[in-house]
This record gives C-alpha cells, sequence and structure tokens, in this order.
C-alpha cells in the first residue's frame, strides 16, 4: 500500500479552516470540495493514459489522453458525496459509481446498504472518496467490494486519516493482489474511545450536510 500526504501549504491551509469548529455547512462544503480538487491532482498522477495524435493550426503533435475503460470514480455515502465535485473537475471523462456504507457507532462495524457499481470493474482504475479515514472498517469493506469485481488499481481519496484505519487498511490487503494507493491531506494523532480521529474535524457526513 502506498500512502500519500499531500502537504502542500494550500492543502493545508484549506484544512486548518475545515477543523475549526466556528466554520459553517456552506463553507465546509466549498473548502472540501476545493480540497478534493487539490488531492485530485496527487491522485491521478499513475492514471493511464494512451497515445494520441492532434492536428494543430500549425502541425501535427502527439500528445496523450485518458486511456479506455474510462476510470470510475466512487463516493461513499454520505459523507463521500461532498466529495464528489471537486474530483469531477479534474477528472470529467470518468464514470461515477455509488456505494452506501455506514458504520455502526456502538461496534464500529460497516455494513453496506447501497451498490450502484458496474459488475465488472477489471481494468479499471477506482477512486474511492471518503473523507475521513478513521477505523479503516469503511474503507476495507468498500475495497473487498472493488476486487470481488475485478479492480486492481484502487486509490483511495481522503481528507484526513489516523494511523489505526492506515495500518488496518495496510495489513487487510498485504501480499494481495491489488495496488491501493491512499492520498490524503493530513495524518492525525489517534482514534478516540468513539473512533473519531483525533484532532481530527468531526462528523463530516454532519458537517456537510447536517446531523441526522
Ligand atoms: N467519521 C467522521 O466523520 N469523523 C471521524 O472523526 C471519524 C469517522
Amino acid at each position: 500500500m502506498r500512502t500519500l500526504i499531500a502537504d502542500h501549504p494550500l492543502i493545508s491551509h484549506k484544512l486548518t479552516t475545515l477543523r475549526d469548529e466556528r466554520t459553517d455547512s456552506p463553507t465546509f462544503r466549498r473548502l472540501v470540495d476545493e480540497l478534493v480538487t487539490l488531492l485530485a491532482y496527487e491522485a491521478t498522477r499513475g492514471i493511464r493514459i494512451e497515445p494520441v495524435l492532434v492536428s494543430t493550426p500549425v502541425a501535427e503533435a502527439t500528445g496523450v489522453q485518458i486511456a479506455a475503460p474510462k476510470p470510475m470514480v466512487v463516493p461513499i455515502l454520505r459523507a463521500g458525496l461532498g466529495m464528489l465535485e471537486g474530483m469531477m473537475r479534474l477528472l470529467p471523462t470518468a464514470e461515477v459509481g455509488f456505494l452506501g456504507i455506514v458504520r455502526d457507532e456502538a461496534s464500529l462495524t460497516a455494513s453496506t446498504y447501497a451498490d450502484r457499481l458496474p459488475l465488472d470493474l477489471s481494468g479499471r482504475q477506482v477512486y474511492l472518496l471518503d473523507p475521513m479515514l478513521a477505523t479503516g472498517g469503511t474503507l476495507v469493506a468498500a475495497l473487498e467490494i472493488m476486487l470481488a469485481r475485478g479492480a486492481r488499481d484502487v486509490t483511495a481519496v481522503c481528507i484526513l486519516a489516523a494511523p489505526e484505519g492506515l495500518q488496518r487498511v495496510e495489513a487487510a490487503f498485504a501480499g494481495r493482489d491489488v495496488d491501493v494507493t491512499v492520498v490524503c491531506a493530513g495524518l492525525d494523532s489517534h482514534l478516540n474511545h468513539v473512533g473519531y480521529i483525533v484532532p481530527g474535524l468531526g462528523d463530516a457526513g454532519d458537517r456537510l450536510y447536517g446531523v441526522v
């Protein structure tokens, strides 16, 4: 597993405002959107491309285009939805699938309640969107689904990660036939007793969309 903490000063600046409990939902949504576009630039560094010939007004030029099959972007509902537009801004030709995974707040186990993904993901690069990589349960569940459908190249784009979550994902997929990359804006200290990232930013879904 590869982990990339994007420590660009603009990313760190936006992340700091995101953490601030005084940041209201409209500002929080806008900052998540901007942050994800910046993270997407790093997350797509390994995107598959193929050569293409174009005619400029002056001459022919060889360039590149994103290779087929199209990459797949998968926000994990609900909080991952707040990351979708920011990702699609850089990857407008990607296709979008949806996964609904909810964490039981008592047992911290993840269960899948919605699955709108192609049955066959072989050969496709997948970008999972989930703002908080906390215990890692949600990401492991999502990655297992991707793997079972044939995906072998999956990048998770997160805003914040905890060491416990990264270790869990690493342990779950070590030695298995899948390339997993995690790209995030910050790696925090630890999880608290209810599985929240410390210092974190609170409940990302609630801060994006309100308390349910
Ligand atoms: N989910 C969140 O939204 N925040 C956390 O800190 C952990 C999980």
